[in-house]
């Protein structure tokens, strides 16, 4: 079956905003410490509550709005000061919260290739989704889509540098879980990455 790749994605280098998505930016996020530009792109798995898809909460915790009291959950995780530079819901619609020139808070204690705080030097994509659900079609596009926009305006980037939140957080994070699909990534990737 023959399955329509979706349209390319522009970033305006000026500003670091993806042109024509839904934007609900954050305070949670600072300039980059002087010098660096990011050269690792992350991937990030996350719903709320954990399981459920499709609510507002996740726009409400990435701009610390999240009501402590509309789920036990919320309540667990109240004073979290987290955001990410963009999401993927389930349906393909992205949403960014920060800048990609500037330093969103997403990783948290991490460590890549021997350099630490990875929120220095990378990018933070959060893909709507949970352990043991297939994430969907459109994100899987999608996320190829706007890797590979990020590619086209950041020349620090490199499509050999693109790890999962798991793998700069071994043993603290589990996401984007083993379900998320990497060779089927990578692929799509490479079709509109060929570099
Ligand atoms: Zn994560």
């Amino acid at each position: 079956m023959h399955r329509a790749a979706t349209a390319p994605l522009r970033i305006d280098a000026a500003t670091g905003l993806l042109v024509g998505a839904r934007q609900v930016l954050s305070p949670h996020c600072d300039a980059r410490p002087a010098g660096l530009k990011p050269d690792l792109l992350v991937v990030h798995g996350i719903s709320l509550p954990p399981g459920e898809f499709g609510g507002p909460w996740i726009d409400r915790l990435f701009t610390g709005a999240l009501p402590p009291d509309a789920h036990p959950y919320f309540k667990e995780i109240e004073g979290l000061i987290a955001s990410a530079h963009a999401l993927i819901r389930r349906d393909g619609q992205i949403v960014q919260y920060v800048p990609f020139g500037q330093r969103a808070w997403h990783a948290g204690k991490s460590e890549y290739q021997g350099r630490a705080a990875c929120n220095d030097f990378s990018i933070g994509i959060e893909l709507e989704g949970a352990d043991g659900t297939p994430y969907t079609e459109a994100q899987y596009q999608q996320l190829a889509a706007l890797a590979a926009a990020l590619l086209a305006t950041y020349d620090s980037l490199s499509a050999e540098h693109i790890a999962g939140h798991s793998d700069i957080a071994p043993g603290r994070k589990e996401d984007p879980w083993p379900t998320f699909d990497w060779p089927r990534f990578r692929a799509l990737l490479k079709e509109r990455w060929p570099r």
